[in-house]
């Protein structure tokens, strides 16, 4: 029987029919030799890690898939502060946040005009020198550089994580404006943090409008890097790690900062490698690693984002050629997986992203399969959003996929064992050992 799990991970790989592919997913359109001969050696099924119909981003899914509670979720901005080890302190409040083009209406709104702006590395430089530090009522207000045009904003005194965001995330739509969160509006930190946010922000647009660099842009006809946008605002929070709730020492293997710092957050190990122009040697080179990790490992997540990018350019040709490559890729990779019988294989994804219509992510399941010793094999020998939903696994929500790892694994716990005070999934947990003395216990 299986000891340890390979979970390779392929962000975004869920989508709809689309007609430019004669109503077909992507992935029912694309040529999958190896995805298809791992579904009719194991067992297939749907998942969505919250509910269904719900799009989730890759943040909360990951967290659900890999079984923890929603309620120890810190949000994407500490998770991307640990990622680019921004410093956090345990009241800080962090935030994703980005330079992007606004426009001011005559109402004084601003208006979201490229939520997505290319300036050169000099350009980027003055504009984050125009953002030098700022302080009111208390707080402090710091802009963390994690790559070209996007930092993590972060916010340091008696503040809260309970504020809205300012990206409307589409161009054309106003920026919204900061409040405190419904049950927050009487809370003095949550207003005091609107407060001072929104500042920072009306600030931040007046200090990027007059720099110089916006000058320069206007005699090129370039558009003005003018605006600040945020959200995803969270905070720091106490969580049970991986190796106590699971009893699973756990790696990650993938390119993004997001996935370093939610390793860190969960106490798993992290491996960057970095993305190329070749998915599919990507997620090779990732799975070879993962190959070679197993001795330290029981978990390890294989991630690649390939097949996300590709639907957010809306061109579901570009979705078929991205999951073709990662096929490929894991051709290459896989077989001394397969001849291991110590492991137990998962692919999967963490949400549908439709490669056409408006939505970033959308609320469908995801095809999963299992394969491995012991894992029953289903009558499916297609990996696709419609082929597995005969599969034998069914529908798979939230934890659940790392409970059945558990079980595949012969690590879950029978219900009702008690061999420690914290009722967890695994077993044998680390428990205490019984002692005897040569005294009467009193
Ligand atoms: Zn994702």
């Amino acid at each position: 029987m299986p000891k340890k799990c390979v979970l390779i991970l392929l962000d975004g790989l869920g989508d709809r029919a689309q007609a430019d592919l004669d109503h077909r997913t992507p992935l029912q359109a694309a040529d999958t030799p190896c995805l298809d001969k791992l579904a009719a050696m194991g067992s297939t099924g749907l998942y969505h890690a919250g509910k269904i119909g719900r799009p989730l981003p890759s943040e909360n899914a990951h967290f659900a898939l890999f079984g923890f509670p929603e309620n120890e979720f810190p949000g994407r901005g500490p998770l991307e502060g640990l990622g680019a080890d921004v410093p956090l302190g345990d009241n800080d409040v962090a935030m994703l946040a980005h330079f992007a083009s606004v426009l001011r209406t005559l109402d004084d709104e601003l208006i979201l005009r490229y939520d997505r702006v290319c300036g050169t590395p000099e350009e980027i430089d003055a504009l984050y020198a125009a953002m030098a530090g700022f302080e009111l009522d208390g707080v402090r207000v710091d802009l963390h550089r994690t790559g070209g045009m996007f930092s993590v904003l972060t916010l340091r005194g008696d503040v809260s994580p309970h504020i809205t965001d300012s990206n409307p995330m589409v161009d054309g739509r106003p920026l919204s404006a900061i409040e405190p969160m419904s049950g927050h509006v009487d809370d003095p930190a949550t207003v005091r943090t609107a407060r001072v946010l929104t500042e920072y922000l009306r600030q931040a647009h007046l200090r990027l409008a007059g720099a110089e660099v916006n000058g320069i842009r206007a005699r090129q006809k370039l558009p003005s890097i003018n605006g600040l946008v945020t959200q995803r605002a969270g905070r720091l929070c106490p969580c049970t790690p991986m190796a106590a709730r699971y009893g699973l020492r756990g790696l990650s293997v993938a390119s993004g900062v997001m996935y370093r710092g939610m390793a860190r957050f969960l106490g798993m190990d992290f491996h960057r490698m970095k993305d190329s122009s070749d998915p599919g040697r990507d997620l090779a080179r990732r799975i070879d690693f993962a190959s070679t990790a197993l001795d330290w490992y029981d978990f390890i997540h294989v991630h690649t984002k390939a097949p996300d990018q590709a639907a957010h350019t809306k061109r579901p040709g570009a979705k078929v050629k991205a999951i073709e490559s990662l096929d490929k890729g894991l051709a290459e990779a896989i077989d001394p997986l397969l001849r291991n019988d110590d492991v137990l294989v998962v692919v999967t994804a963490d949400h549908s992203t439709p490669s056409g219509g408006t939505l970033i992510h959308s609320g469908e399941p995801v095809p999963l399969l299992f394969n491995g010793p012991g894992v029953r094999r289903d009558g499916v020998d297609r990996f696709d959003e419609i082929g597995v939903a005969c599969g034998a696994l069914g529908s798979m929500r939230g934890d659940e996929l790392m409970h059945m790892i558990l079980n595949y694994t012969d690590r879950a716990r029978l219900g009702g064992i008690r061999d420690t005070p914290v009722t967890r999934a695994h077993w044998p947990g680390d428990y205490r050992p019984f002692t005897v003395t040569d005294r009467e216990e009193r």
